[in-house]
């Protein structure tokens, strides 16, 4: 029934022609049966609504749906009404033109695909509906221009950001705003850098006018005031010790209020509680409203409203394309004149208003100023002492609504157009629309000012308590101080408990991950934490917990640029979090909320469902035997089994002597060099040849992931120093053992002995052993593999142990001379090699050398290899860069 409602409500959408005209004449034509639109959207609205509890009256995924779905009867509807619906559905995405082939799909990722067809093509029609409604409120947007960089015809503007409505009731209607595209970026141009630091906000202030206190010597002092730390990569554990560490030295000064003394002090003026006659506006048109973007306008500026006594003052901000927020525009008017500043231009000189911002002989009135009173701290380091805020007078008069909008009808019976309040402030030149919806915000505010305090007035019968209540509440927002997000270990979960739904422990470890993640690349990128990765998104990713990159793009609709650009970090993040072992408790849960259980946290990467589905980051981040093995070699250097070791050396360092080597070297090393390892291309780090351009080049894979492993929280670190410190005891303990089997060679050569022993208690001894590297002499500044092969005479070894491990193991290798000349040398016949070992199989040991063996040994000794901190790594990378 409720797909027939749909299927019929469709039909009837695709009987029409392309055009949704409202004409009054035509109406009948467009929807035939119906009266007119009206009609039409009802009855469509009624068959969806019938649809939508008929589907949630389906029994739910499970057990009652497995129950339902043992009778066949119950099998061959849904069958035939799945059809029935994807037929219905392939038909309008059909007449859209997109990709419509709902029924004919993988049975691996089909739903995953056709969701994404459909959100696809969601988008496509809703795309041609906003389009239309333009075009039927007399807006083309197809018309609209690419803009060149800072430029945009202004009526275009008005059309890329606010739909308009049918003209006359615009004023109640929701709108959408679209962000204007090729704006440049006004933090590029800014002379002070935007501090996105982790640390917490300091004032910017550094001269104070009107000062009763003087400003304390931390802020006049320049030297001081740069120990700033601006750097982004501050952990949160840094910046707090950081912060405590200066707290102690300038506690007071520093996240003081640089104005508290004044505005504790402050009397109340009495130009505000003695009753005038309210002084009319001028017409808005008949106005001068000069637009301050020079320094000199802007002193200029200053002095005028230093002879006034008060003035209105209202900000545009823009918090979209900034972490923090930017201030675009400042408007301020007197009885006689508007001016709007470019804030933007400006932003470095804006202080100078401190002078009129802070002198307690003149008011200034802005409406609802909480917002204002902290961006004009954030970005100018302005502040206000006596000031008056209407939206509180508004407040304290019961007028029901206290928007300026309400006050501008109640008092001016002007219809104010507040469509713009949303708008890109950052664009330039300002189109007249935006120009003239600015000047208007503060125009008419003097004598709203005015009117409000004769009520406040007459509502205390002449006594002036009211209006000196309103007055402190005004001075209590002066009193406010903006504090700067700060990101802490716990931030996420505030968010968490926000929204409702529980989460699993793998969700939540997501969460926590997305969440620091897009902290980190928001300040970084100098982009909202809603621009980097909207909440809701974020939050879609955590309870679906993608397996592959697609499933995350898929949770993200429309996808945004940086989750796109990312997608692989993400993936990572998403991987690390389904490796967080579930509870007794939530695997069940888990298991009955699907009908073919979700993957158990610790089976297999590769189940059955899954082949299809392994992504390539998937790959690189699941511990594959040739990652670890011997063609990829040495990020476990300390793990690996001193006889597997020195074959592997002996491999890995062909290259650089290739004319020693034996026969059998040499087939070895073309086979070696005909294996490429089908993971290779997936594989992170040090194990791929990097280029010193691709490390820092953004768009590089190997920028991100080098990038991630900076994002790794605190916590996550400590909980991975404990497990390497586990892992460690663990190699001591097989070092240990292997010291004993080394005994006998260390017999045979009497005098590696000491050296030997010293090298294995490296660190206690590593001052002495530099001593003897001094006295013997150095062949070479690093170790020189001619020399390690050839001689492994006392030299070498000498050299080797001297402080680095890894010359110390070249040592241990050419101590053994069956591994530095092997006699016989039966290269691996790969063709044989257990393919098994791609799926995590354990592989029989084999006498000839075997990669999979030697990463099966390596798998048991180190089985949280994979989950090596983000320094280990990050370091062995750069080490194996450099060796190259
Ligand atoms: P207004 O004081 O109404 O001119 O608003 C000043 C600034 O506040 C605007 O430029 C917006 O950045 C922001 N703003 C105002 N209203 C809203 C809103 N409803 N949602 C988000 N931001 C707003
Ligand atoms: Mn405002
Ligand atoms: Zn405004």
């Amino acid at each position: 029934m409720a797909a027939s409602g749909t299927s019929s409500a469709g039909d009837a959408k695709l009987n029409n022609t392309s055009e949704p005209s409202c004409d009054a004449k035509g109406e009948n034509e467009h929807f035939p049966g119906f009266k007119d639109v009206d009609a039409f959207v009802k009855h469509g609205l009624g068959a969806v609504v019938a649809a939508t509890k008929a589907s949630s009256a389906l029994p739910q995924p499970g057990d009652e749906f497995d129950f339902y779905r043992s009778f066949p009867g119950f099998r061959h509807f849904c069958a035939s009404q799945g059809d029935k619906l994807l037929h219905c559905m392939s038909q309008i995405m059909q007449y859209h033109g997109c990709m419509s082939h709902m029924r004919v799909c993988n049975k691996l990722t089909g739903l995953e695909d056709q969701f994404d067809r459909v959100a696809d093509s969601n988008d496509v029609i809703l795309e041609k509906v906003d389009i239309l409604l333009d075009e039927a409120s007399g807006v083309n947007r197809s018309q609209e221009p690419v803009m060149p960089a800072g430029y945009q015809p202004p009526k275009i503007v008005v059309s890329s950001w606010n739909r308009k409505g049918d003209g006359s009731a615009y004023k109640s209607e929701t709108f959408r705003l679209l962000h204007a595209r090729n704006i440049q970026r006004p933090q590029l141009q800014f002379k002070d850098k935007v501090d996105n630091s982790n640390t917490p906000f300091i004032s910017k202030i550094f001269v104070k006018p009107n000062a009763q206190m003087p400003l304390p010597s931390y802020f006049t002092n320049k030297h001081t005031r740069n120990e700033r730390p601006e750097d982004l990569d501050v952990p949160a554990a840094l910046a707090d010790f950081i912060h405590q560490q200066r707290t102690q030295e300038h506690k007071d000064d520093m996240f003081s209020h640089p104005y508290q003394y004044e505005l504790d002090h402050l009397t109340l003026p009495e130009i505000l509680t003695v009753r005038c006659e309210p002084q009319m506006f001028k017409p808005l048109s008949d106005t001068s409203c000069l637009f301050v973007n020079t320094l000199e306008d802007l002193v200029a500026l200053n002095e005028k409203l230093a002879r006034t006594t008060e003035f209105a003052v209202d900000l545009e901000h823009h918090s979209y394309r900034s972490f923090l927020g930017i201030t675009c525009l400042m408007q301020i008017s007197t009885r006689d004149e508007d001016f709007i500043v470019d804030t933007l231009v400006l932003r470095s000189e804006m202080y100078i208003l401190n002078e009129t911002f802070t002198d307690p002989n003149i008011v200034k009135v802005f409406h609802g100023a909480d917002a204002d009173i902290e961006w004009l701290q954030k970005d100018f380091g302005l502040y206000v002492v006596n000031m008056f805020d209407t939206h509180q007078a508004s407040r304290m008069l019961n007028l029901g609504r206290n928007s300026l909008d309400h006050l501008l009808k109640v008092f001016c019976d002007i219809t104010s157009d507040k469509r713009y309040q949303l708008a890109d402030w950052r664009i330039r030149p300002l189109p007249d629309e935006m120009f003239q919806y600015a000047q208007a915000d503060t125009h008419y505010l003097l004598y709203i000012y005015d009117r409000l305090r004769a009520d406040l007035l007459d509502m205390g019968h002449g006594n002036p308590g009211l209006i000196q209540s309103v007055w402190l509440k005004s001075r209590d927002i002066c009193l406010k101080k903006y504090v700067k997000p700060i990101f802490t270990e716990q931030s996420y979960l505030e968010m968490y408990k926000k929204q409702k739904k529980p989460f699993h422990t793998q969700q939540l470890s997501a969460f926590r991950l997305l969440f620091a993640w897009r902290d980190k690349l928001a300040r970084r990128e100098d982009e909202s934490t809603g621009y980097v990765l909207p909440n809701h998104m974020m939050l879609k990713i955590s309870e679906e917990l993608p397996k592959e990159p697609q499933g995350i793009i898929a949770c993200c609709n429309p996808t945004p640029p940086l989750v796109r650009q990312q997608i692989n970090e993400l993936n990572l993040l998403v991987k690390e979090a389904r490796q967080v072992p579930l509870l007794k408790s939530e695997v069940l849960d888990e298991q009955k909320k699907s009908v073919t259980p979700k993957r158990k946290p610790d089976s297999s990467l590769f189940g059955p469902h899954d082949a299809s589905h392994v992504s390539e980051t998937d790959l690189s981040f699941q511990e594959t035997p040739t990652k670890s093995g011997v063609l990829f070699p040495d990020e476990v250097e300390e793990l690996v089994p001193l006889v597997a070791t020195a074959k592997v050396k002996l491999f890995e360092d062909w290259k650089e002597d290739s004319s020693t080597l034996t026969v059998a070297q040499k087939k070895a090393h073309s086979i070696m060099e005909s294996f490429e390892n089908p993971f290779r291309m997936y594989l992170p780090s040090k194990d791929i040849h990097i280029s010193k351009t691709a490390k820092y080049d953004p768009s590089s894979k190997i920028y991100e992931i080098s990038n991630r492993w900076k994002l790794l929280s605190a916590e996550q670190q400590q909980q991975e120093a404990k497990e390497r410190k586990k892992d460690k005891e663990q190699t001591k303990k097989a070092a240990e053992e292997r010291k004993k089997a080394e005994r006998t060679y260390k017999e045979a050569l009497q005098d590696v002995i000491t050296v030997r022993q010293e090298a294995a208690e490296a660190g206690q001894h590593r001052k002495k052993r530099e001593r003897v590297v001094s006295e013997v002499g150095e062949q070479a500044p690093q170790p020189d593999l001619k020399v390690q092969k050839t001689s492994g005479g006392p030299a070498d070894v000498h050299m080797a142990s001297s402080s680095s491990k890894k010359p110390m193991k070249l040592a241990e290798k050419s101590k053994n001379p069956d591994l530095a000349q092997p006699t016989t040398f039966t290269p691996f016949d790969y063709s044989q090699s257990s393919l098994k070992v791609f799926s995590g199989a354990k592989v029989k040991d084999a006498a000839q050398f075997d990669p999979n063996r030697q990463v099966h040994v390596l798998r048991k000794k180190n089985p949280k290899g994979q989950k090596q901190s983000s320094q280990t790594r990050s370091m062995s990378y750069t080490a194996a860069k450099s060796e190259r």
